[in-house]
C-alpha cells in the first residue's frame, strides 16, 4: 500500500516519533515516503531506500496550512492511501488540514494498525488508556495518528540524499517565540527516568531527585498534580494529558498510580516504586516496591550509588 509518512526534524535528527512509524512501516513492508516538516537548515535525515522531501518552513512561521496544501498535493498526484504521523502538535494539525482536502476522517490515539483485505484496520487507546477498540477504514484514505511509543523505532544510517522545498507562510505573523530550555537527559528517549508525585511533600525536596537523576544519568519527569501545583513546567508531565515514555526503568516516587499517570509509563520495562502507602495502585504494575517515606529512601539511595 503506498504510504506516506509524516515526520518531525527536532535538533536537525528526526524525531523518535517518526523513526517509530518507519520501524512499524518496515516490519509491514509498506511502501513508503517520507515527508519531514522542520525549519533548520540542512538537517541530517536522509535515508537509504526511502524517498524524501523536506518542507522547510520559516523559524516564525506556525500556522501549517500551506504546508498541509502541500502534502495533500503530493498525497494525490502520487496515489498515497495511508498517512501516518506521530500524535504531536504538528501533526495532529496537519493531517486535520488534510481530512478535509481529502474528505475523510483520521483516527487518533493509534496503538497498532494491520493490512486486512487491502484495508486498514487498527486498535486504539480510549478512556486514557483503560480500554483499545478495534476499527477498519473503508473510505479511500486512512489517515492515522500514533500514540508515542506505540512501536519500537528503526535503526537507520542518516545521508543528505533528499528534496527540500521551502514553504512560504505569511497568514500569521508571529511576534514572540519562547523555546523552553532542555537540558540533561530527554523524557522521551531516555533510559531511566526519576518521576516524582505528591508523595515528594514538598518543592525543594525535588533537589533529592535531581541527585538521583545526575547518579543515574537519568531523565526528570512528575505527576499533573505537581505540575499543577508549579513544581515541574508542563513539559516534564508524565501521562494522558502529558509526555509517553518507555525507559528501561522507571522509578516512581511518592506517586499513587492514578490511571492518568500509568498510561504514560506503563510500558516501561521495570518500574520501581516508592511509597509510603502499600495499597497504592502502583505498586499494582511495579516490578520492585519500596514501602517507604520518599525523603528517607531517596536519601539513602544518593549515598549509596
Ligand atoms: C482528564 C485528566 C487527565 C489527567 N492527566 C494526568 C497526567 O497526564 N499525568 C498525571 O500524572 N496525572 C494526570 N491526571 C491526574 C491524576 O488523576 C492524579 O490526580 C495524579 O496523577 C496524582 O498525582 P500524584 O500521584 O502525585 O498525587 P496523589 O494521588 O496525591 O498521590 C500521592 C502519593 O504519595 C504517597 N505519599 C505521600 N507522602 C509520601 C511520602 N512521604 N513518602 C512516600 N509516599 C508518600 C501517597 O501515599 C500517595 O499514594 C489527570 C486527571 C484527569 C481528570
Amino acid at each position: 500500500m503506498k504510504t506516506l509518512i509524516i515526520g518531525e526534524v527536532i535538533n536537525k535528527n528526526l524525531s523518535s516519533g517518526t523513526l517509530e512509524i518507519l520501524g512499524k512501516a518496515k516490519s509491514m513492508e509498506l511502501d513508503v515516503q517520507l515527508i519531514t516538516v522542520g525549519s533548520e537548515d540542512s538537517p541530517a535525515i536522509g535515508l537509504n531506500e526511502v524517498k524524501q522531501t523536506y518542507l522547510k518552513r520559516a523559524s516564525s512561521s506556525f500556522n501549517f496550512s500551506k504546508i498541509a496544501s502541500k502534502i495533500s498535493e503530493i498525497i494525490k498526484n502520487e496515489d498515497i492511501k495511508l498517512i501516518l504521523g506521530s500524535s504531536t502538535y504538528m501533526c495532529r494539525d496537519l493531517i486535520s488540514f488534510i481530512s478535509v482536502d481529502l474528505n475523510s476522517s483520521p483516527v487518533s490515539n493509534v496503538v497498532d494498525f494491520n493490512l486486512e483485505d487491502g484495508k486498514i484496520s487498527t486498535i486504539n487507546s480510549i478512556n486514557g488508556g483503560e480500554s483499545l477498540y478495534k476499527a477498519k477504514i473503508n473510505s479511500d484514505h486512512s489517515l492515522l495518528l500514533i500514540r508515542p511509543k506505540a512501536f519500537d523505532p528503526v535503526e537507520i544510517e542518516v545521508n543528505s540524499d533528499y528534496e527540500t522545498i521551502e514553504v512560504e507562510n505569511t497568514d500569521l505573523d508571529v511576534f514572540d517565540i519562547y523555546i523552553e530550555e532542555k537540558t540533561g537527559p530527554q523524557l522521551e528517549d531516555s533510559k531511566v527516568v526519576i518521576s516524582a508525585g505528591r508523595g515528594m511533600v514538598e518543592k525543594e525536596n525535588l533537589e533529592m531527585i535531581e541527585t538521583l537523576a545526575n547518579k543515574l544519568n537519568a531523565a526528570i519527569g512528575g505527576t499533573r498534580a505537581i505540575v499543577d501545583a508549579g513544581w515541574m513546567p508542563y513539559s516534564q508531565q508524565v501521562g494522558q494529558t502529558g509526555k509517553t515514555v518507555k525507559p528501561d526503568i522507571y522509578i516512581a516516587c511518592g506517586i499513587s498510580g492514578a490511571t492518568q499517570h500509568q498510561v504514560g509509563m506503563k510500558d516501561s520495562k521495570f518500574v520501581i516504586a516508592i511509597n509510603k502507602d502499600e495499597e497504592a495502585p502502583i505498586f499494582q504494575l511495579a516490578d520492585l516496591g519500596i514501602v517507604g517515606d520518599t525523603l528517607s529512601v531517596i536519601p539513602k539511595l544518593n549515598e549509596n550509588i
